[in-house]
């Protein structure tokens, strides 16, 4: 059975002690158990001190981003083993700011997602259209050339690793939400996707979330979409009070 998730994605916002500060709200106002499964991703600095922060909490704590490479000269960058090595075991991978500012193509994705499933990490595989492509009517193909190009060529088992994350660019921090009709058209479009190629299982197992200016006033009635299964929340996630609420909105 999928799981519903509800992940915050804190993008680069809030050094050490701001990040504890947001870990202290957010404790105080979750409830112990929660309905879904939570998720947090705090910048590479901060994942340790929020991994440590939360140990005691069902939040599972994720990071942004991630190298295909096991280790050596990329200056900059951070192997899933250093990730592991601080308890995450969860990892954003391309998220829409990382393809359209730091080039990160599907083939590049598809290298980054099988590192995932090597280390046995969790990969919440983020795809999506922009505007232009919705305009014209091709949104539904190039999601598919998304997913076919960065998974489609994983094994089924492998599947049990990863969450989508459907979030259409044009609804991404610009307050312009996709109405929960066409997430869930796009999330039903993906799911049969994935039944056609990968298999009927995983079609039905895997959880797909939605993305894109998720805030406590829209997130009920997009979760209560069939085929959406949570959400991945930007802005309203660095909001102690918003992410709960959202959080509790199934
Ligand atoms: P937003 O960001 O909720 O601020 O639109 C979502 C995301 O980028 O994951």
């Amino acid at each position: 059975m999928r799981k519903n998730i509800v992940a915050g994605n804190w993008k680069m916002n809030n050094d050490l002690s701001e990040t504890e500060e947001l870990l202290g709200h957010l404790k105080l106002q979750m409830v112990k158990e929660p309905e879904a499964t939570v998720m947090v991703a705090p910048s590479f600095t901060n994942l340790y001190p929020t991994f440590q922060a939360l140990k005691n909490t069902p939040v599972i704590v994720a990071a942004q981003n991630m190298h295909e490479s096991d280790k050596g000269a990329f200056t900059g960058e951070i192997s899933a083993s250093m990730l592991k090595s601080v308890g995450v075991n969860t990892v954003i991978i391309g998220h829409s700011e990382r393809r359209a500012h730091f080039n990160e193509t599907n083939e590049i994705l598809a290298k980054k997602v099988d590192k995932a499933v090597e280390n046995e990490m969790t990969a919440i595989f983020c795809f999506g259209e922009e505007l232009e492509d919705r305009n014209n009517g091709s949104h539904f193909d190039l999601v598919e050339k998304q997913l076919k190009e960065s998974l489609f060529h994983l094994a089924e088992g492998a599947w049990d690793n990863i969450i989508l994350a459907y979030e259409p660019v044009w609804a991404i921090g610009t307050g312009e939400t996709a109405s929960p009709e066409q997430a869930q058209e796009m999330h039903k479009h993906v799911r049969e996707l994935l039944a056609k190629n990968v298999s009927s299982k995983v079609a039905e197992n895997t959880s797909i979330l939605y993305g894109g200016s998720v805030k406590p006033n829209n997130a009920k009635e997009i979760f209560a979409k069939e085929d959406v299964d949570g959400g991945l929340i930007g802005g309203a996630s660095l909001n102690a009070v918003d992410f709960t609420e959202i959080i509790n909105s199934f």
